[in-house]
């Protein structure tokens, strides 16, 4: 039986939701207002060494969606929640890991589902679709606020009404009935991310310098953690929370972190920095982690220490200097050293 587009829809959904995805809506493939703002910000360098978001064929693939898929209809946005924490317990040279990375890696867990999804839709209507989740020249947060998921706070997050969520897309040519819901910020006065973003990277309302955010820093910056930012880091050493713990929309939301991830809710640094390859490779097997690599994982572990200045550190770190470390290593491990003997 032929199937309305409204039908087509509602078993989209349905199935979406089956595979776990707690909200879906569907907008057009129309070019985001926020192209201007985009080239503005890429102009002004806040996308740190994010070259690649800089790069003319994805510039031309963010503009019009038709040059990613021909015929393009409808785009369908997903949102996947996430495990989270508020309160974390500080103990002496334990280091902070974000909480989206206490779960298995979002990137291979939705690439997954959205592949189950984007093979019932091409098998049940004949469609063509590309799914992606994160790794797309497409503005996720902007078309997931016009289709009702959530609204872009000023801390340049979706701000999604249930759950902190990971935001992923399928583009079809099928022709879907439209969520036309546009949400706009529901900030009003609250600057409570601003005030508690360690670094400053939240330069204004809506305005983030990727080369100041702790997050940027700690995962996709491959070099020398600048001078003047590594002791704003704290302990932490993959990613950063500050901006949505404080978020009144969502700090009452607390959900478990999946049981197996435990031990990474308050890591200790010490036993971070002697982990081998094999050890570093079995501790956060199939987490984001991993994607950073040993080398720059312990660059973020000597930082902590070095910030957190216990001196029970001091011998570990002088120690660990003594073995084979690359220029990179070596260089913070001097720094810091010299911050916990200041401090002791
Ligand atoms: S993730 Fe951390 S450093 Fe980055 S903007 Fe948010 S609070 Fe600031
Ligand atoms: S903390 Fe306040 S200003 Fe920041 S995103 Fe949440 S509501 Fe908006």
């Amino acid at each position: 039986m032929i199937k309305t587009p409204q039908q087509k829809k509602e078993l989209i959904i349905s199935k979406a939701k089956e595979l776990g995805f707690i909200s879906i809506g569907i907008t057009t493939s129309q070019t985001s207002d926020r192209l201007d703002f985009f080239y503005k910000w890429i102009e002004n360098g806040f996308n740190a060494e994010m070259t690649y978001l800089a790069r003319p064929d994805r510039l031309k693939r963010r503009e019009y969606l038709m040059n990613i898929l021909e015929n393009i209809k409808s785009v369908i946005m997903l949102c996947y929640p996430y495990s989270y924490y508020v309160e974390r317990k500080s103990e002496q040279n334990t280091g902070f890991i974000s909480s989206f990375a206490l779960m298995e890696d979002y990137h291979l867990l939705i690439e997954e589902k959205l592949n189950k999804l984007s093979n019932y839709i091409k098998d049940s209507f004949n469609a063509n679709t590309k799914s992606y989740i994160d790794s797309s020249p497409i503005f996720e947060r902007d078309f997931a606020s016009r289709c009702g998921l959530g609204f872009i706070g000023k801390n340049t997050m979706l701000i999604h009404n249930t759950a902190p969520c990971f935001i992923g897309e399928i583009l079809t040519d099928l022709e879907l009935p439209v969520d036309d819901l546009v949400m706009s910020s529901k900030c009003d006065n609250c600057t409570l991310c601003l005030k508690n973003c360690p670094t400053g990277a939240i330069k204004e309302p809506y305005l983030l310098d990727a080369n100041k955010c702790i997050s940027y820093l700690t995962i996709e910056h491959k070099g020398v953690i600048p001078l003047q930012l590594r002791h704003l880091l704290g302990n932490k050493i993959f990613g950063c929370d500050n901006c949505q713990i404080v978020c009144p929309f969502i700090k009452d939301i607390k959900n478990e972190i999946p049981e197996e991830y435990n031990k990474l809710y308050n890591p200790d640094l010490i036993e971070l920095l002697s982990l081998t390859q094999e050890g570093f490779k079995k501790l956060f097997f199939k987490t984001p982690v991993i994607r950073i690599g040993i080398e720059r994982f312990k660059r973020n572990v000597i930082v902590a220490l070095g910030n957190i200045g216990d001196k029970t550190a001091l011998e570990i770190l002088k120690a660990f200097k003594q073995t084979q470390v690359s220029q990179l290593l070596n260089e913070h491990l001097i720094w810091a050293i010299t911050e916990i003997e200041k401090k002791t």
